[in-house]
């Protein structure tokens, strides 16, 4: 049987396997399991304290049982004898509520009882810090204006090699690595697919780019600002809908090139969005970024409104070709499931209730955008935007009552634990008041 883990670990030198889940808050648990174990763990899966992630679940809960999805298998391109499994969780027999990859293939199926899939591909920056994450590691990669410098990206050369040759050897049909607009910042991008399949390589491609950046020397990071006055750590996602072989979002004859089908969705998305901004958005550092002042390279690259517009990157949303919508409120701290589950859910919305998304706006929102009336906002801190979460009635219906009251209560508590810290900036512009 393909799909028989053991026997897969025999054919292709496979000796120990991760098997993995996200939690949450996006991090990524796992548990090593030598290949003489697989069949078994297969069958029952492998034992998780759930309490001890981030999920909704109390120290005397039974134990999560992670059971991997043969399909996901990754061989690790630098140390093929282990191989990487998502997986899913179970407690007490029923599928875990919270479980983020789960929450992703609900919507899945959804989609799917309308006869659409949903397809993704993500453009997931990160910075490479030194050793202990205080500084960009290259020190002379330090000019205001820093993107697709070639100087900084070869000095860089052995390590992006190394992650881009993974990719080509996985068939992930990589196309460019790039230097981004902020110093030490890159990006490394890879052909879109199945939003299951997609999510699951965002969370296998943070864990490579980490691991093969130690390997070099360094530490990398997805964090959404991890410097003042750079560009931040965004983590756009390009979406289209397909019936079978045929992109759904693409009709000649429509506005840019995008069907009816596609509006509905972006209204669905443009409605919810400020709601769904705790998904996108799900750190207090987050808010750093998205609703910035300006940077030294000229402009943040991150919106501030709940606009749309052409191919223009100053909005929240930019159509950069027919039958394609780029989503740029997402940060490298977004969940890599529960964001595409998100975008899903409110297209699904927009579909069902056929959203209009407003008119399209051309300016430049970075200098312009004061010059507009009645623009909806995005919410300015975790707080506020957990606020919404929390209240909205379209994620209640579309991710259930278990899964909003489980990360509304998670990230409260971090933002609670945030707000009982003061910070040094508190101290320099206080200790005088
Ligand atoms: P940009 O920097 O201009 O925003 P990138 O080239 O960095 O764009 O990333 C574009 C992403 O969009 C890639 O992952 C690409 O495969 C993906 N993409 C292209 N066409 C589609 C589509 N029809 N549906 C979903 N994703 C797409
Ligand atoms: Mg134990
Ligand atoms: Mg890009
Ligand atoms: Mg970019
Ligand atoms: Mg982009």
């Amino acid at each position: 049987m393909a799909e028989d883990l053991a026997e897969i670990a025999q054919a292709r030198g496979i000796q120990y396997f991760l098997i993995s889940f996200v939690d949450l808050f996006g991090v990524l648990r796992a548990k090593l399991a030598p290949a003489a174990a697989i069949a078994g763990m297969q069958k029952n899966g492998a034992g998780f304290a759930g309490f001890a992630t981030h999920l909704d679940q109390t120290p005397a809960h039974p134990d999560t049982l992670a059971i991997p999805d043969p399909a996901s298998l990754i061989q690790l391109p630098w140390k093929p004898e282990v191989g990487w499994l998502a997986a899913d969780l179970y407690c007490d027999g029923q599928p875990v509520p919270d479980a983020p990859r789960q929450v992703l293939q609900r919507q899945i199926a959804k989609a799917r009882a309308l006869g659409l899939q949903m397809k993704t591909g993500v453009e997931c920056e990160f910075f490479l810090l030194n050793r202990d994450g205080s500084a960009v590691a290259d020190g002379a990669d330090d000019y205001p204006k820093p993107c697709y410098d070639q100087m900084a990206l070869m000095r860089r050369y052995d390590l992006i090699k190394e992650i881009c040759d993974a990719m080509l050897q996985l068939g992930w049909q990589p196309y460019q690595n790039d230097h981004e607009d902020a110093n030490g910042q890159f990006e490394m991008n890879w052909e879109y697919d199945d939003v299951l399949r997609t999510a699951d390589r965002h969370v296998f491609f943070k864990y490579m780019v980490r691991t093969l950046a130690e390997k070099h020397g360094m530490r990398a990071t997805f964090m959404p600002k991890p410097f003042n006055g750079l560009t931040g750590n965004g983590c756009h996602m390009h979406v289209s809908l397909w019936r079978g072989e045929e992109n759904a979002f693409a009709d000649p004859a429509g506005e840019l090139g995008m069907s009816t089908l596609a509006y509905q969705f972006l209204g669905g998305v443009i409605h919810s969005a400020a709601d769904l901004c705790a998904i996108f958005n799900p750190t207090v550092n987050s808010f750093k970024r998205i609703n910035a002042p300006v940077t030294t390279s000229g402009a943040t690259w991150s919106p501030n409104t709940i606009t749309y517009t052409g191919n223009n990157r100053t909005h929240m949303v930019r159509i950069p070709d027919a039958g394609r919508f780029e989503f740029r409120l997402m940060d490298g701290a977004t969940n890599p499931y529960l964001a595409p589950a998100a975008l899903l859910l409110a297209g699904l919305d927009g579909i069902a209730n056929r959203r209009d998304p407003g008119k399209r706006l051309d300016i430049n929102m970075y200098t312009d955008g004061h010059t507009l009336k009645d623009v909806r906002r995005l919410p300015l801190n975790l707080l506020d935007a957990l606020r919404l979460f929390d209240a909205s009635e379209i994620v209640r219906a579309g991710f259930g009552n278990e899964v909003v009251d489980s990360y509304t209560k998670l990230r409260l508590a971090e933002w609670n634990a945030f707000m009982s810290h003061a910070t040094a900036w508190e101290r320099h512009h206080t200790l005088d008041c």
